[in-house]
């Protein structure tokens, strides 16, 4: 059986390694075949890819991309993706100045709040001045002593009702998933059980993105409980998607580490089902 994990984070987004010390983590845990998905941005990849090929691992070129569908944030995965893609990479830069900007008014907020110097502050911990993310924010409310723990920084701060939280537009579900398709990838909808959708809103969701050309759902992460798994198994299979499986790790130490999730559910059609690259390491195991 291949130890694949198509789902995790370096520091070119919200992530603390670097692509290289990612790909060293993933090798050293057995893992044989492993996609990063930085959100919003491909600059790790050249790095992933060339560790990858010196540890001996199948690397799939990856991206979490942030959405707006229905008023809440989607996080669409694409898997196999050009990076070199003209509209793919146009789309992700766009995103990347919003981002931007909405970091300096989630700073705005918090000094509104009687917390001071957010934005200089999260940017220092940012690898990638162009990603700064609610995490960077978090890791340096911890710093600061605004909460004990990256979890609690979470609940005080960054999320809805709180300081430092602030409504952002994203880019739309179409066109994430077009240009995720424009450059030869799959489309797969990241950790569906996250979202505050109700059952009825999460079908339409699940409609609509495979009308759009989405191919695939995450089952197995780090973002789903284990007694979820068999839900989006069963969502998978009544929709007509492919199923994925990814640790979503960020960090040594926070949740699950990078190739230590067990197997899809025997059932799902997995999103590798016809990806050449794995045949080949199939026959040979
Ligand atoms: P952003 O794209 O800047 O809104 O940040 C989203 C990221 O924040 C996710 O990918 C997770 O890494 C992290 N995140 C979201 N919610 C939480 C939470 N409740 N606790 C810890 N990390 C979280
Ligand atoms: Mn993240
Ligand atoms: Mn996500
Ligand atoms: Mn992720």
């Amino acid at each position: 059986m291949l130890n694949i994990d198509l789902h995790c984070h370096s520091h070119i987004s919200d992530g603390v390694l670097p692509p290289a010390g990612v790909v060293a983590r993933a090798a050293a845990n057995g893992v044989d075949v492993f996609a990063l998905t930085d959100h919003d941005d491909v600059a790790g990849l050249g790095e992933a890819q060339a560790a990858a090929d010196d540890a001996g691992i199948t690397f799939i070129p990856g991206v979490e991309i942030s959405v707006t569908w229905s008023g809440q944030t989607v996080h669409i995965v694409g898997l196999r993706i050009d990076p070199l893609n003209p509209l793919l990479s146009a789309g992700l830069g766009d995103i990347r100045v919003g981002r931007t900007a909405r970091a300096q008014r989630m700073a705005d907020d918090l000094d509104k709040a009687g917390i001071a110097g957010a934005f200089e502050g999260a940017r220092a911990y940012a690898a990638n001045k162009q990603i700064i993310g609610r995490v960077h924010f978090a890791r340096w409310l911890v710093e600061q002593g605004h909460a004990p723990d990256i979890r609690t920084a979470f609940k005080r701060f960054l999320t809805p009702g709180n300081p430092g939280y602030v409504e952002h537009e994203w880019t739309t579900l179409v066109n994430a998933v077009s240009w995720i398709r424009a450059s030869g990838g799959m489309a797969v909808l990241a950790h569906p059980g996250r979202y505050a959708f109700n059952a009825r809103q999460l079908h339409i969701l699940l409609d609509t993105f495979r009308a759009l050309g989405g191919e695939g759902i995450e089952v197995v992460t780090g973002s789903h409980h284990p007694s979820e798994y068999g839900k989006f198994a069963d969502l998978a299979r009544a929709f007509g998607f492919k199923a994925s499986c990814g640790a979503d790790f960020h960090a040594p130490g926070e949740g699950i580490d990078i190739g230590r999730l067990p197997a899809l559910p025997h059932y799902c059609k997995p999103v590798w089902l016809d990806w050449p690259e794995i045949e080949q390491l199939q026959a040979k195991n």
